[in-house]
């Protein structure tokens, strides 16, 4: 899980001593892998991170020595108002798991109860975390097996050992296929503070990814970005982004309870203004490719 001993160590520094099962590892009783599995129950890959993710922050504070700096730093992140969480809570569970808020906070508390961070175990506390994760968290998506198969194409081989090569790369595919799924990259979520306060804008300035293949993130200039300027990145896809204004706004007010003010958004709103006798996104998509 690890890709060196000294991210291992980095872990349980930081909050893997807390969260570690042990012996219990596989136990199916234990509190932790409760939660876990109620979490599954209700959530496909990536998104089976997030109860995780919520999992180190308390175990990342309960290890701390000081825990208040943790603490002030997970308040730095983006708060809503109540009704607001009580929405994103809503959407994050999905229309079929809407009431298993409280069952979560039931096993969550059992799992990490902790005195320092009663207030997260609260109902309103464990929503307003609940809420933080689905609004902060990005996920991360990493592929480090193609890029070692990449390397593997490049290597020079006789066509004897290319073969077993090939034939051994085959099979660890489907082996790990059976095991996965189509979940074959590594997928996780992570709070990343400078990148979490990037505004959304319908063209962006900056996008986040993740080139060496691990934690870290990049968040690489789109375009030249000037002095003061405000560097924005866009919450849509970008197959998202082509979409017409009135589906953009759509997606954006449903998954982040906003709606776009971005330059493109304001303009494409004037034209639909002046033409508002025409409905419809196939209309909107014609007056906006004028
Ligand atoms: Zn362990
Ligand atoms: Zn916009």
């Amino acid at each position: 899980m690890y890709c060196s001993s000294e991210c291992r160590q980095a872990a349980a520094d930081q909050y893997h001593q807390a969260l570690c099962l042990g012996q219990s590892q596989e136990d199916p009783d234990h509190p932790v892998n409760k939660l876990k599995d109620a979490w599954r129950s209700m959530h496909y890959p990536p998104e089976t991170s997030s109860i995780m993710l919520m999992a180190r922050m308390v175990a990342t504070v309960k290890q701390a020595q000081d825990k208040c700096c943790w603490q002030k730093l997970f308040f730095q992140f983006c708060s809503r108002a109540a009704n607001e969480e009580e929405e994103i809570a809503h959407k994050l569970l999905g229309e079929k798991f809407q009431g298993h808020l409280t069952l979560l906070q039931a096993l969550f508390t059992t799992a990490l109860y902790d005195d320092h961070l009663d207030m997260w175990f609260t109902p309103e506390g464990f929503r307003s975390l609940f809420a933080l994760v689905g609004t902060n968290g990005q996920g991360i998506g990493t592929s480090s097996l193609s890029q070692w198969v990449h390397a593997c194409d490049a290597l020079e081989l006789s066509s004897q050992q290319r073969e077993q090569l090939d034939s051994f790369i085959d099979q660890l595919y489907k082996d790990i296929e059976k095991e996965t799924g189509d979940f074959l990259n590594c997928e996780g979520s992570g709070l990343f503070l400078l990148q979490s306060s990037c505004n959304h804008s319908c063209i962006p300035k900056a996008e986040a990814s993740f080139p060496n293949n691990n934690f870290l993130l990049h968040l690489s200039a789109l375009s030249d970005i000037s002095p003061g300027e405000e560097i924005c990145i866009s919450y849509l896809d970008c197959c998202q982004r082509d979409r017409s204004c009135h589906s953009r706004q759509k997606i954006l007010r449903e998954n982040y309870l906003f709606v776009c003010s971005c330059p493109k958004c304001v303009s494409q709103m004037d034209e639909l203004d002046l033409t508002s006798s025409e409905e419809g996104d196939d209309m909107e998509e014609e007056i906006t490719d004028v």
